[in-house]
Parts: C-alpha cells; sequence; structure tokens
C-alpha cells in the first residue's frame, strides 16, 4: 500500500498534486458533502483502497451537517462546528480515523495512536476513532490545563481511547510523544503513529468542505470566493490550499489570527521567526510556531512570492476580538465564538479595500456555546449547552495519571 505510515507515523504526502477537471468545478452545486468528499479522496487514494472502501469511510466520517450562514449577500459563514465535538477538527479526526482503520485491517496489524494534545485536538480524536477496528488511541494532557468539557469528552470514554493525564505541562506530553516514536524497543513492540495536524489524512478532509461551500456559492449564481481561515496551526488553512491545487477557483486565502502573528508578518514580507505563544481568548489559536508553515512553503514551491500573492494576514487583539462578537450579534443577530469573530472582522476589512461583490466565506471554526463564558457577559445572549454537551459532565472520570518521565510512559505502553 503506497499510502502507508511514513517513519513520523503520518501518512505520506504525495509529492505531485493531482487535478480534477474543470466539470467537476462547475457542477459542485449538483453534489452535496460526501459525493464532494468522495470525488476529492479518491483522487489521492483510490490506488491505495477500493472506491467502495473509500465510500464508506466518508459517509461514515462525515454523519453530521455542514451548514453555511449568509451575514449579508456577499459575505457567509460556513459552520464547521455540528460535529460531535462541536468544533472543525471533527472533519480531520473522523476521516483520518476511518481510513487508519481500514489500513489496519489490511496490513493486519494495529496501529497505536499517540496524542498530545492541549484541549481540542485531543477531544476530536478522541471521538474520532472511538470503537473504530484496528486502532487504539492514547492521549497526553497536561493535569488541570484543558477546559472541563474538554477534559470529560476525552477522559470518560474507555473502551479503545486511553487518556493520560500528565503531572506536568503540554510540552512534558509532546516530549513524551516525540521520545516514543524514537524509542527502539517500543515501535518493535507497536505500530505507533501520531495524528498531529501534518498528516495528509487529517488534511485532506479539510479541503472537502471548501468545495462544498463553492458548490453553495453556485446555487447562487456566485463563484471564485475569498476563504477567511481563522488559524493556529494553518492546518485549516492548508486544507484549502490543497483544494486549490486540486484546481478549485478560489480568489484570495485570509490567514486571520489573534495577536499570535508569525504568519501574518512574514506575510506583510517580514522573516518568519517563530515565538513563544501568548495566551487569548481564541485559545485554539495560541500558535508561536506554526507546524503547517512547512507544508505551505512546499505547495508552493519555497517561493515567498506566491504565497503572499495567494494569502493575506490579519491578526487582531482581545479587544478587537470581543468588539467583533458583540457587532455581529448586533448587526446580524447571529453569535460567533472568538476564533470565527477573527475571520470575519479580516473578512470585513478586506472587503472593505475591494470592489464589491466578491463572495467572502468565513470558516466557523467553533460552536458559539464552546465559549460562552466569553460571549455571555458581551452579547447578553444566554446560550443553553446542548444536552449532548451537558451529559458529558455527568459522566465518570477515566484518565490514568502519570509523571512527566519517559520511563513511566514507556512502562505504560509496554503493558497495555
Ligand atoms: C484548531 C482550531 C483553530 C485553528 O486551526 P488550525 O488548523 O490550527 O489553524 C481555530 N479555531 C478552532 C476553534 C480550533 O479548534
Amino acid at each position: 500500500m503506497r499510502t502507508g505510515l511514513a517513519p513520523d507515523g503520518g501518512l505520506y504526502m504525495p509529492s505531485d498534486l493531482p487535478e480534477l477537471k474543470p466539470a467537476f468545478w462547475s457542477s459542485l452545486h449538483e453534489l452535496d458533502f460526501t459525493e464532494i468528499a468522495l470525488e476529492m479522496a479518491r483522487l489521492y487514494l483510490e490506488d491505495e483502497l477500493p472506491v467502495q472502501v473509500l465510500k464508506n469511510v466518508v459517509n461514515d466520517a462525515f454523519n453530521f451537517p455542514v451548514k453555511m450562514h449568509s451575514l449579508t449577500e456577499q459575505h457567509h459563514i460556513l459552520e464547521l462546528f455540528h460535529g460531535p465535538t462541536l468544533a472543525f477538527k471533527d472533519f480531520g479526526a473522523r476521516f483520518m480515523a476511518r481510513l487508519f482503520s481500514e489500513i489496519a485491517q489490511h496490513e493486519q496489524r494495529e496501529v497505536t495512536i499517540l496524542v498530545a494534545t492541549s484541549g481540542d485536538t485531543g477531544s476530536a480524536v478522541a471521538h474520532g476513532f472511538y470503537k473504530v477496528p484496528g486502532v487504539k488511541v492514547c492521549l497526553l494532557y497536561p493535569k488541570g490545563k484543558v477546559s472541563r468539557l474538554q477534559e470529560m469528552q476525552m477522559a470518560t470514554l474507555g473502551e479503545n481511547v486511553t487518556a493520560l493525564e500528565v503531572d506536568g505541562v503540554f510540552d512534558d506530553c509532546q516530549r513524551l510523544v516525540k521520545q516514543a516514536f524514537l524509542d527502539e524497543e517500543l515501535n518493535k513492540k507497536l505500530q505507533l503513529s501520531s495524528a498531529n495536524s501534518i498528516n495528509i489524512a487529517r488534511l485532506l478532509p479539510q479541503s472537502f468542505y471548501y468545495a462544498f461551500a463553492l458548490g453553495e456559492l453556485q446555487k447562487k449564481g456566485m463563484d471564485s470566493p475569498v476563504f477567511s481561515v481563522p488559524s493556529g496551526n494553518f492546518g485549516n488553512l492548508t486544507g484549502g490550499l490543497l483544494a486549490m491545487k486540486m484546481g478549485m477557483p478560489i480568489h484570495t486565502f485570509l490567514a486571520a489570527t489573534n495577536v499570535n502573528n508569525v504568519v501574518p508578518e512574514y506575510l506583510k514580507g517580514g522573516e518568519f521567526i517563530p515565538k513563544d505563544s501568548i495566551q487569548t481568548l481564541s485559545n485554539a489559536m495560541d500558535v508561536g510556531n506554526p507546524s503547517n508553515f512547512v507544508r505551505i512553503k512546499v505547495l508552493f514551491g519555497s517561493s515567498d512570492d506566491p504565497i503572499r500573492s495567494h494569502i493575506k494576514g490579519y491578526s487582531y487583539t482581545d479587544e478587537e476580538t470581543l468588539e467583533e462578537i458583540r457587532t455581529v450579534k448586533q448587526q446580524h443577530n447571529y453569535l460567533v465564538c472568538p476564533h470565527t469573530a477573527i475571520g470575519v472582522r479580516a473578512a470585513k476589512e478586506y472587503a472593505a479595500k475591494q470592489s464589491a461583490g466578491i463572495p467572502l466565506v468565513t470558516l466557523a471554526t467553533a460552536h458559539p456555546v464552546k465559549f460562552r463564558d466569553v460571549i455571555v457577559p458581551e452579547t447578553g445572549q444566554k446560550i443553553d449547552v446542548p444536552e449532548r454537551l451537558a451529559v458529558w459532565l455527568k459522566r465518570e472520570k477515566l484518565s490514568i495519571t502519570i509523571g512527566s518521565r519517559f520511563d513511566e510512559f514507556k512502562e505504560f505502553l509496554m503493558t497495555t
């Protein structure tokens, strides 16, 4: 199988990116989400998995809706938060889980996924892989440093999902995972894999909804949108670039960040200088050294000019984020999470300097309810916790506490 696991435990990224025919891109309005996803997935994976298997993977992974909400005739919000953990990471995690399961069954060897997480990725991966045959998941999260809901969504599942509560910080979790991949004895015993966001199995599904958005616009007689992408590690935006490389007509990308603005600074003409991350209200984007930047460079043949012409950078403070949450509520009676607010603001700032009429699509990366502590005081709008979230808080926590020393982690992996 050509897409076997790469030495770093990820899936290989094809070096030449295939394109889909213009007829596909112009007929998106006739296809539903899973039909679009299947065509795009086939392009990369048809040689490794039969179409029928891919079809099952797609149908099973995307069993929740994607919706487009129009703020104005020009500006649309693509709601990517209707999956089980209410954030867009469900797309990558659920697709990757089912793909890995197929590969594991084909190779007849169980895969063990190791994930260090500070919250959102872990809960999406835990849910994505839950009860998926042939795959075991081990999540490491820092004790006391993830939100209660996120912790409960990771640590109460059981079955093939083990949550390790590490007595340390996120960097300790990440160090333990990295060390495990380098440990010869462990790698003899287990087929280890990572679920990091530079994994093609996670990036590819993040290209599907860009195409879906274009289909929705086609129904309104529009084409070639500007995509505003709230960004941290830039996996989401890289998914859009993949769609563009597959031939999708896209006007421009907006990289919208909080004050962790390493990429916007680079896009403005500066150097790419990783920094320590700064804590903000849009905490899933608090990334000081975005791991997908390298991948973006590779997609553009490592030259700066085409990157800067296709992607414009925007960065906003927490005050601006809160102001945007209020404005969107007042003007459109619509609630956005802090990440999405940053995307909306970038789209508006961009549009103000353009001729009218270019369609704008802002990706809504999380459901506002996940950030109601921030949103309720700003907007005065009450948001009830949906029952499907509240149930998590009542469940029993099953995580295992470990220290931050590698031998302890290794011992755990060797004996389970
Ligand atoms: C992960 C995440 C982001 C950032 O996505 P990247 O792919 O890391 O750029 C934005 N918003 C939310 C809600 C997230 O969970």
